[in-house]
């Protein structure tokens, strides 16, 4: 069996690429490269052996695909969001935590060139670019997650700076990070508006890293938590003050939504190619299984939820790269994806048989992953409550 052959139509991303600028589609065709030679083969072994590959990271970023959005003259590619979620797509076809942990990585990276101090942006990017330090965002707590404004790791202000103390819990990268932007309440009075983010580095006395958890999947992400205990951090590193930090956390979370809505897509779409491709070879009572309607015909709907996700996901990314509010769209894209690449893989493993359960056909996995797609940037229930507050807004002021 021939896995990674892409048998998929892609009308639609061919489209969304003709859409963008020839060193884009360049980088594109460098990234499927990659996502196909380096990250598929391996990606077994690394959830297999729960391994976070620090060392393919760092050949992502001497790619470039850990500083996508970054401007040229801060040593990124300068490229569109848009670039960035077909990048997200195209490795998470071969492995979604590689692609999650790496755009964690670059998320971070950007914030910090673009609200840290210039000195010390200057101090962190060299390595965060080179990637021999990883970047990680964490905000999440064991208990504030979808209400993240709860959040109790608290922020005190001292001479010189801030002590930090408390425990962030489900980052990813947070087995390997170099480099941590934590969320904490500075005053607890003051609810959201009390929220800074600081910068916490790997050697700083007090931030401690207690290891990966241990889950079903997803492994290469290096999910886990982060400690602080009275760590002293000074003032340069505080990135956005008190009155701003839930606000930035804010701002990046409708691009998060579509680029994990591109790597719903890919594994799907990677799915739907393995399930057409068995179907196809595989014969029963005589014929090949796809000429069996009752078989057929479930993966004619996922060829149709797959068009309806990637349609969501490229309009979302072209309203981001327009400046243009993409709260609604984001939120339509991230809830469809959630809810469609679960059912739509688990319809593609039942049309390969057992075959589908074989640790060397990646289905599992990306049935895994993408149920714990439906917890990050948002839950499906959050998108709910999203739609319907810019309905019930659109309503009034009509
Ligand atoms: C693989 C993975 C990677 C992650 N990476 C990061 C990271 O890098 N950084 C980070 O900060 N966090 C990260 N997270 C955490 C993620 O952001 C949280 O899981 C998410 O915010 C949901 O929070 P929770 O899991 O605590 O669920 P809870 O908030 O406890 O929610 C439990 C359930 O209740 C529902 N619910 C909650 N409130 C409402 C409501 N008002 N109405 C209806 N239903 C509701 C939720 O939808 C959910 O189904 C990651 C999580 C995972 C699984």
């Amino acid at each position: 069996m021939t896995f990674f052959c892409g048998v998929v139509a892609v009308t639609l991303t061919e489209e969304f690429d003709a859409g963008l600028r020839r060193e884009e589609r360049d980088f594109i065709g460098r990234v499927k490269t990659f996502a196909q030679e380096v990250v598929h083969p391996a990606a077994k072994e690394w959830e297999y052996t729960r391994r976070v590959p620090v060392e393919v990271l760092r050949e992502a970023c001497a790619l470039g695909l850990g500083s996508v959005e970054l401007p040229v003259e801060w040593g990124g590619m300068g490229l569109s969001f848009g670039a960035k979620v077909r990048m997200a797509e195209e490795l998470a076809r071969a492995d979604l935590a590689f692609a999650f942990s790496l755009v964690q990585h670059h998320n971070a990276l950007v914030r910090i060139a673009e609200s840290a101090p210039a000195g010390v942006a200057r101090r962190l990017l060299p390595g965060l670019l080179a990637g021999e330090a990883i970047g990680c965002t964490a905000m999440s707590e064991a208990g504030a997650g979808s209400d993240f404004a709860a959040l109790a790791t608290r922020a005190v202000k001292v001479d010189g700076g801030w002590r930090l103390s408390g425990e962030k819990a489900w980052i990813t990268n947070a087995a390997v990070a170099g480099v941590a932007l934590v969320y904490a309440q500075t005053d607890p009075a003051a609810g959201n508006k009390g929220i800074a983010c600081f910068l916490l580095a790997d050697g700083m006395a007090g931030f401690s890293r207690p290891g990966a958890y241990e889950l079903q999947a997803a492994h290469a992400a290096g999910v886990g938590a982060l400690r602080m205990d009275d760590c002293f951090v000074p003032d340069e590193m505080l990135l956005y003050p008190p009155g701003s930090g839930f606000k930035a956390a804010m701002q990046g979370v409708n691009r998060a939504r579509v680029h994990v809505t591109a790597m719903n897509a890919g594994m799907l779409r990677e799915s739907l190619s393995l399930a057409l491709h068995y179907g196809e070879q595989r014969r029963a009572f005589d014929q090949p299984l796809l000429a069996f309607q009752g078989l057929a015909w479930s993966l004619a709907d996922v060829a149709t939820d797959l068009e309806a996700m990637l349609a969501l996901a490229y309009r979302a990314a072209r309203q981001i790269d327009r400046g243009e509010d993409a709260q609604q769209a984001a939120a339509f894209a991230k809830k469809f994806g959630n809810e469609h690449a679960l059912g739509g893989i688990a319809a593609c493993m039942q049309a390969m048989g057992a075959n589908g359960l074989r640790a060397d056909v990646p289905l599992a996995r990306h049935l895994a992953a993408a149920k714990l797609l439906c917890y990050t940037d948002g839950t499906v229930e959050m998108m709910n409550e999203r739609l319907v507050h810019l309905m019930r807004k659109a309503a009034a002021s009509a």
